[in-house]
């Protein structure tokens, strides 16, 4: 989407805060394709719900002696996988368009990133620029600021910005903000193809861990954390640059929304949270801009350029930056 202007930060207005707070529209003026349904919703529930468990079971398991080396492999190999195919190329290649891809990395970086289970292609990355076109303002799909800014307000805000907006019926409308992968038919494919990839992201770690240990006990571990773990990882660390990174961190850029650079998050999220410089210049390919601020993502986009895979890739300029800088 346009980069924002140099406006100053501002959170919700009273007449924004008002219409939230409204009912929900008339039904009948949302394209019927585009609400959730209960199947849906209940897949939803599914695969946030069990990974979650997991992940609260994970230092039990460990201590028992449940996770052996393949198992840690499994865990960090499809954890950076799956994150970053969201970070590289759900986020910065297809909804920000920060470099040119040849048509098998923009392939890969596609189905990587199906394999994270955050939803379709189509509907992440429609999701994301309507983020970006009212960011922490109405029409935001996941602003913390939505409920107010008290306490228990913001408390509300934050589980929203974090996964409640999720379980919306309402949808934002494709046709409207990803014409351009609507119209790609590889793209298409892959986003159709979305249940697919999530019995794929499930079942995958658990048969190679049952291949390589060759028992069934590396078949469950490797299920446990190659798949369920690893998945409650990816969803956290990702949903907290919608939660965590619009209410807390440094903000050293002009930007319309309440967005802030968080360090403790750069290594997990690979260099996603600094989103303050990410709201100012959202094509920029690089978030982490300063010295010091770590950014796996754009490294690996570094690589991909050096490769000739990625093109046209737009690096931090310090004109655009100075211009975005508070001083
Ligand atoms: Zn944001
Ligand atoms: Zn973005």
């Amino acid at each position: 989407m346009t980069p924002p202007g140099s406006s100053t930060a501002t959170a919700l207005s009273d007449a924004d805060l008002a219409a939230l707070r409204s009912p929900a529209p008339n039904p009948a003026a949302v394209d019927a394709t585009e609400r959730q349904t209960p199947v849906t919703l209940f897949f939803l529930y599914l695969f946030i719900v069990v990974p979650f468990l997991a992940l609260l079971l994970a230092i039990p398991m460990a201590w028992g002696g449940f996770m052996g080396p393949v198992d840690v492999g499994l865990l960090v190999f499809f954890y950076s996988l799956t994150a970053l195919g969201i970070t590289i190329g759900f986020h910065r290649h297809f909804t920000h368009g920060s470099f040119k891809a040849n048509r098998p990395l923009r392939i890969a970086l596609a189905v990587a990133g199906s394999y994270a289970i955050e939803g379709p292609l189509d509907r992440w990355v429609a999701d994301h620029r309507k983020h970006h076109a009212y960011s922490d303002k109405l029409g935001d799909p996941h602003s913390p600021w939505r409920y107010g800014d008290s306490l228990p307000a913001l408390a509300k805000g934050l589980f929203y910005a974090h996964m409640g907006w999720l379980f919306d019926v309402e949808q934002t409308p494709r046709a409207k903000y990803v014409p351009d992968l609507l119209a790609d038919r590889d793209l298409a494919r892959i986003s159709r193809a979305f249940p697919g990839f999530v019995l794929g992201s499930v079942l995958i770690p658990g048969v190679i861990g049952g291949l390589l240990t060759w028992s069934w006990a590396g078949f469950l571990t490797g299920l446990f954390w190659g798949s369920l773990v690893r998945i409650a990882l990816v969803h956290h660390v990702t949903w907290s640059i919608n939660s965590i990174c619009h209410v807390m961190g440094e903000r050293p850029f002009k930007s319309r929304d309440r967005s802030g650079n968080v360090w403790w998050l750069a290594i997990p999220s690979f260099g996603e949270s600094w989103h303050n410089l990410h709201h100012a210049d959202p094509t920029c390919a690089r978030h982490g801009v300063e010295k010091g601020q770590i950014d796996i993502s754009a490294r690996l986009i570094r690589w991909f350029e050096r490769a000739g895979w990625a093109t046209d890739v737009r690096w931090p300029k310090a004109d655009r930056l100075t211009a975005r800088r508070i001083p």
